[in-house]
């Protein structure tokens, strides 16, 4: 399949109505939003879901997210909408918030992975908005990477994982945010995260005086069921070990750059991941520099470019600093975490 790549500029309209054809055709458009880039399908037809699954090469159980314009439109996807749900909507959308409602039966069940309850969002991306009004559709979007690599957060990126398996790419450049959107569950008596992101804990709780954390997300190491099943993937692993070094700066330095030694005295191919602060502290012959810790979204847009580039340059063993302290960092930590499998190494703790 040739695949269009055009620029998403929202002043070409031929460009928004050649997309809108290809959706309301059943076709596969991919587009940027504030968080990453997604894969679009028309979310109420089964057919074009299949087609974003194959796409992916994602298991057909890990359900999608429903992309809207218009706050109208939950009320055609979701029955039963609390009036807690309309207050996060009116707060935080458009914007990096999805909301988990019951599901109409509208909403084929291919979108939802077989679940009874539906993923909907309003994106903030000028191009993501004028894509969604201008074909008048309700677009089914997960991010548009290949299953298992990190999510795509510029238009060459969506290329490398989709070129001649999806008939369109709107380029909008690289994205704002970089991290999947925050989803909340309002079909739960208390609203549950599944999965952090730019809108934190605090902020829905300031809001609703009401939250809980999905328990998956507190305890991974308890290998609890996650609610939200994309969780549940190994998501987002760079081909070589990562492993997280937490602990005081000075600590922390020191033992990334034994560690790297020893790998690059035995021939390995090594990279580290770090604030610019620490930027020049590395002996790695790769250091990634994930922009300045004092402002955490430059941090969350960079990360999975970076982890890419981990797998471009070959890397076999890669460190990264932690990133927990800003705003972002509980949603930044739970992807690096994923990404490292877990793997920790705590300084303070090593020396005891
Ligand atoms: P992606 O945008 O690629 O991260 O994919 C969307 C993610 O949203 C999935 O992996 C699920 O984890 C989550 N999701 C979508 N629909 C639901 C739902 N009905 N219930 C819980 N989680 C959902
Ligand atoms: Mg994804």
């Amino acid at each position: 399949m040739k695949t269009i790549i055009a620029k998403a500029d929202t002043g070409r309209e031929e460009v928004f109505a050649l997309a809108g054809t290809i959706l309301k055709k059943g076709g596969l458009v991919a587009f940027p939003t504030e968080t990453v880039y997604g894969l679009g399908g028309d979310a109420l037809r089964a057919d074009a879901a299949h087609k974003i699954y194959r796409a992916k090469g994602r298991p057909s159980d890990n359900p999608l997210i429903v992309h809207i314009a218009d706050t109208g439109s939950v009320y055609e996807l979701a029955s039963g909408v609390p009036k807690e749900a309309e207050l996060l909507m009116e707060a935080f959308w458009p914007g990096p918030l999805t909301i988990i409602f019951h599901k109409k039966q509208i909403v084929p069940d291919t979108t939802t992975g077989g679940l009874d309850t539906v993923a909907v969002r309003m994106p903030a991306h000028p191009a993501a908005l004028k894509l969604i009004r201008d074909s008048g559709i309700c677009i089914a979007a997960p991010s548009a990477n290949l299953s298992g690599r990190p999510s795509p957060t510029t238009a060459r990126h969506v290329i490398e994982d989709m070129n001649g398996r999806i008939d369109m790419i709107l380029d909008g450049g690289p994205v704002g945010i970089g991290i999947e959107s925050t989803i909340v569950d309002m079909t739960e008596e208390i609203p549950t995260i599944l999965r952090p992101g730019y809108i934190s804990p605090g902020q829905i709780e300031a809001l609703l005086g009401n939250v809980r954390l999905d328990p998956a997300l507190e305890h991974p190491e308890a290998l609890l069921r996650p609610k939200a099943p994309g969780m549940k993937y190994t998501h987002y692993a760079p081909r070589g070990e990562l492993t997280i070094v937490e602990g005081k700066t000075d600590r922390v330095v020191e033992e990334i750059n034994r560690l790297t030694d020893a790998h690059e005295a035995q021939g390995h191919v090594t990279a580290v991941i770090c604030g610019t602060e620490n930027r020049y502290r590395y002996h790695s012959a790769h250091v990634l520099d994930a922009g300045s810790r004092s402002h955490d979204i430059t941090v969350s847009s960079a990360l999975y470019r970076l982890l890419r580039e981990c797998d471009t340059l070959g890397a076999e063993y890669i460190y990264s600093e932690s990133f927990i302290d800003g705003e972002m960092g509980y949603a930044i930590m739970n992807r690096l975490m994923k990404a490292a499998g877990h793997r920790i190494i705590n300084v303070e703790e090593d020396r005891i």
